[in-house]
């Protein structure tokens, strides 16, 4: 019999993921450009389901019902062109290629486009949940043709992620939305990471305490508000303790921390937008400064640190004040990141439902938290909320914690701890709940030296002051 899927390309994640759809019952057709990644697949995991072994694209492409579904999960970029142009002259209209990897989402929005005119359908789908993700159940960030989606959907949904039930997978929107919410989902991971490592930092500190003991911490907050995969893993990552030397792991590796990219291309198109993802960026950036080893080396002896003394009275008071902090800054960088995805859909007139992209990362993805659930609620109350912050419920919760943010802030600021993701959600929110921003004098600034014109608050129009003249206004 013919197979109901096919999956190209098999190193970790396309083996995996072939594996899923075998073993939720999908015939599946198996290929990979030098075979013996096909031969060892099905050698090792053959009885798992039912997989159809391909040594040439022509008989892979033969394998499959139509239309047929080809997965290509391959290198982003170069190779996801090669292994398309290889498959579109064995393919026919209707089918549907479907790219599973990492690519940028502009090439996706090329691709599909491309293969448009040719009666093929493209689909970029952002995965994500790693090599576990893919054998056990990812989020997945379908986007394409809608018409695809009726076909290809429903065995998506099938191998993703479930929470009560519920798949982690719906359509995200035309052409290349899926691969760009799968950018900015990863754009917040590096938010939500830098907030985790800035907390953990201060406890550290501020307390004195061991990674361990801020470990227990960790998972005590994980029973709360701010439960989700990577809290819990940070609990793990600080408790564990080096074999070699008996240390505190945390304390042994080397403080840089790589980058594969996704959050620079959030931050490209972010600033490309306009809208301000300052969590996102200061994530990103921080990891560049972790990574500066020549300007690190040479600053620290030299810059001055002028900095005072802890005084912490109340050692569980500031554990809660670092909690609530953690959790206000957290909702500024996931309402920054929803803004982006919203500046996008209206850009590219995808229609992305913001609420359901909060509701497919509930399960399976990096970024899994109880709290998706109230950024759901919060679209579903409103599904044109001008900010996640202004919902009643999010506004709540941030007002709550607003007193402790500023006293953690200013404390880090004081003892020379860098939080820069703190920080800068906390400008962020003081910025949208200002009544006058500083802007008018750098508007003032800008008509100054370029005639770059302003508006008045009293008065329609558009006005110039003649600076280098008699100093009247004109309008413009
Ligand atoms: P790699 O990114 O390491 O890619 C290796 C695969 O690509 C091999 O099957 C290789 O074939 C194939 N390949 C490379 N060049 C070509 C080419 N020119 N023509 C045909 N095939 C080619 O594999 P991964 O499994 O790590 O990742 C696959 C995709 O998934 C990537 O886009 C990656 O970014 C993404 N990814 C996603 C993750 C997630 O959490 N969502 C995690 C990791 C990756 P061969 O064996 O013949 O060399």
């Amino acid at each position: 019999s013919l197979a109901q899927i096919g999956v190209t390309g098999l190193a970790v994640m396309g083996r995996n993921l072939a594996r899923n759809f075998a073993r939720n019952g999908f015939t599946v057709a198996v290929h990979n450009r030098s075979p013996q990644k096909m031969t060892s697949l099905i050698e090792e995991h053959g009885d798992e389901g039912d997989f159809i072994g391909c040594e040439s694209l022509e008989d892979f492409v033969a394998a499959l019902e139509r239309p047929r579904k080809v997965v290509i999960m391959v290198q982003a970029g170069k190779a996801t062109d090669a292994v398309i142009d290889s498959l579109v002259p064995l393919l026919d209209q209707g089918d549907i290629i479907v790219d599973a990897g990492n690519a940028h989402f502009p090439d996706t929005r090329r691709r599909e486009a491309a293969l448009k005119e040719k009666g093929l359908h493209f689909v970029g789908s952002g995965v994500s949940g790693g090599e576990e993700g893919a054998l056990l159940g990812p989020s997945i960030m379908p986007g394409g043709p809608a018409e695809s989606y009726e076909t290809l959907g429903p065995i998506l949904e099938k191998i993703s992620a479930k929470v009560d039930g519920v798949p982690c997978c719906t359509h995200v929107g035309p052409d290349g939305a899926g691969h760009f919410v799968k950018m900015v989902h990863n754009g917040i991971e590096y938010a939500d990471m830098q907030l985790i490592g800035e907390a953990y930092q201060l406890l550290r500190d501020g307390l004195d305490l061991s990674p361990s003991e801020i470990g227990d911490i960790f998972a005590d907050w994980n029973k709360g508000d701010l439960e989700s995969f990577l809290i819990e893993i940070t609990a793990e990552v600080l408790k564990q303790v080096d074999s070699r030397t008996g240390k505190p792991l945390v304390d042994v590796i080397v403080d840089q921390a790589g980058q594969k990219g996704t959050g620079r291309w959030t931050v490209q198109s972010a600033l490309d937008l306009g809208v301000p993802v300052t969590g996102i960026a200061e994530a990103t950036f921080a990891r560049a400064i972790s990574s500066q080893l020549a300007q690190r080396e040479a600053a620290r002896d030299v810059l001055s640190a002028s900095t005072s003394e802890w005084h912490i009275h109340n050692r569980e008071g500031f554990i809660e004040d670092v909690r609530l902090a953690l959790y206000a800054s957290k909702v500024v960088a996931y309402a920054q990141g929803f803004d982006q995805i919203q500046a996008a859909s209206e850009e590219y007139g995808w229609n992305v439902d913001r609420g359901a992209m909060a509701r497919i990362w509930r399960g399976g993805c990096i970024i899994r938290a109880r709290f998706l659930n109230r950024i759901t609620e919060a679209y579903e109350r409103d599904g044109e909320l001008a900010s996640l912050l202004v919902d009643p419920y999010f506004a709540n919760e941030v007002s709550a914690g607003v007193g402790a943010w500023r006293r953690v802030v200013s404390m880090a600021a004081l003892t020379g701890v860098p939080t820069p993701a703190f920080s800068s959600s906390l400008a962020y929110y003081d910025a949208l709940r200002s009544d006058r921003l500083p802007a008018a004098l750098i508007q003032g600034q800008r008509d100054f030296f370029g005639a770059h014109t302003y508006k008045r608050v009293d008065a329609e129009g558009t006005f110039h002051t003649l600076w280098s003249g008699d100093r009247s206004e004109v309008e413009a």
